[in-house]
């Protein structure tokens, strides 16, 4: 039998990237839960590169807990690593690897405990729920979700998201969405500004433009101190035009990301900016009638987070971890997905954020024994 960190340094081994083929991570996993007899269901993408899997252990009775984590991970490219990422390396009580925090710990942990699963006397089900490609934009968890409600005729209550966490409870999560924006102007030497459309100068403002809108809703008193920075965030991270510095540009586009706290809605931002394009357009359509602003979605609505302390799965939580306080966190998760599919979800599971996506991403063992204590009090709570 397997323990979590030999489990751990199986999954590391796999250099499953988002946005990549999976497979080979899940014929392990799937090899796995075969020698302990669990059956699971894939969740196969169109072409069938890649799948989620679910699976569920114990007697078909409302009230289960889902333990869900993702299996990819983000690149390593450009990263000072001092030991091969796809090896996990143990060093002062550490283990190094890509994958070991974000999120390969908690699968690790709650693969470890599958042996003791199958033989308790569960009185309400556990169901395990690996995704893909989260680190692109939680995008399997959707149909994950959709499958999971249409394969099982009972309802699981609780979703847990291993997401290091520190094994501290974690209730609100923002949401994302990003978008890509191009403007279409008019080509000309550099010297006609007065007369052609700049691509380049109108994305600039309008980048600019959902600058102030984020201090605008500040200012309107849109605010969660909850969460860091405490209000929703519009920024644009890449911006593109532009031939040569004496040709006005046509053509200019700009990705841009809206993090928003639960008192704000993304789509409404979306309409606000697609509004503002749609008044601007007359002065410039002056100047070339053919300019054009288009906005499309780059990566889908991630939502946001925002479990009520009423609910239920708060004290237990707090009971599973021994921890009160309640955190938020301002990355996204698939948290926000479980949330809106109709589980009360919070984020949960071993390791530091604060290690992943950089260089030498470790777990420390201790984080590792205290996962797998964890899920066994999981365990223990579906045996009550
Ligand atoms: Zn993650």
């Amino acid at each position: 039998m397997l323990n979590a960190q030999q489990i751990l340094a199986k999954l590391v081994s796999f250099p499953v990237l988002g946005g990549h083929s999976n497979l080979s991570i899940l014929q392990w996993i799937t090899d796995y839960l075969d020698q302990y007899e669990v059956a699971y269901q894939t969740v196969p993408n169109e072409d069938g590169t890649k799948a989620s899997l679910h699976a569920r252990i114990g007697p078909a009775v409302d009230g289960g807990i889902i333990l869900s984590g993702h299996m990819d991970v983000v690149p390593t490219e450009g990263q000072d690593w001092h030991t091969d990422p796809f090896q996990l390396t143990e060093k002062d009580a550490k283990l190094y690897g890509r994958g070991s925090c974000d999120m390969k710990a908690y699968l690790a942990c709650a693969l470890a405990v599958v042996p003791q699963m199958v033989k308790a006397d569960l009185k309400r089900p556990i169901y395990l729920a690996f995704s893909y490609d989260e680190e692109i934009g939680c995008v399997a968890a959707p149909e994950l979700i959709e499958a999971i409600k249409d394969y099982y005729e009972e309802t699981p209550k609780y979703a847990i998201i291993g997401e290091p966490s520190m094994l501290q409870p974690v209730v609100g999560q923002k949401g994302i969405c990003v978008y890509k924006t191009t403007v279409y102007g008019s080509a000309g030497h550099s010297s006609r500004i007065r007369n052609e459309v700049s691509a380049i100068h109108e994305c600039a403002r309008l980048v600019i433009w959902l600058e102030d809108y984020m201090n605008q809703l500040v200012a309107n008193g849109h605010v969660d101190d909850r969460f860091t920075p405490n209000h929703t965030s519009l920024h644009s991270g890449i911006f593109k035009g532009g031939i040569a510095h004496n040709v006005i540009a046509d053509e200019c586009s700009f990705l841009w990301d809206v993090r928003n706290i639960p008192m704000d809605n993304i789509e409404d931002i979306q309409q606000a900016f697609e509004k503002h394009c749609e008044e601007i357009l007359p002065e410039l359509r002056k100047k070339f009638p053919e300019t054009k602003i288009e906005t499309s979605l780059y990566h889908p609505l991630v939502p946001a987070l925002d479990t009520p302390e009423h609910l239920d799965i708060v004290p237990f939580i707090q009971k599973l971890s021994g921890v009160e306080a309640l955190q938020t966190v301002a990355y996204a998760a698939e948290a926000g997905q479980f949330a809106e599919g109709g589980f009360q979800a919070v984020i949960c599971g071993p390791g530091d954020i604060a290690q992943a996506h950089r260089a030498n991403e470790f777990v420390s063992i201790e984080q590792m024994v205290k996962g797998v204590a964890f899920i066994e009090r999981i365990l223990a709570e579906c045996c009550s």
